[in-house]
């Protein structure tokens, strides 16, 4: 019942980035029960999470889909949310 000998800081190596924006805010937001099968990371720039489990398409910066990569500059542009239209009477 030793504790990790890791702390808060994100533990998995160092060079992590997020796999959506390559943002270097990387935390650990959660571990496993069992020291050192798993963390919850998140990035503090586009708030994405992801367990260090999951395939290397949702953990990986080099094999996230092309598609649903972020730059700094997308999150700086990304349009707001569409607001809701006003009830139609009747
Ligand atoms: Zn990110």
């Amino acid at each position: 019942m030793e504790s990790a000998s890791s702390g808060r800081e994100a533990t998995t190596g160092g060079a992590t980035v997020c796999p959506r924006c390559a943002g270097e805010d990387v935390t650990a937001v959660a571990s496993s029960p069992v020291p050192g099968v798993w963390q919850v990371l998140q990035c503090g720039r586009c708030l994405y999470m992801w367990r260090t489990t999951e395939p290397a398409r949702r953990t990986r910066r080099d094999a996230y889909p092309r598609q649903f990569r972020l730059t700094a500059a997308d999150i700086a542009d990304a349009a707001e949310v569409p607001p809701v239209p006003p009830r139609v009477a009747g």
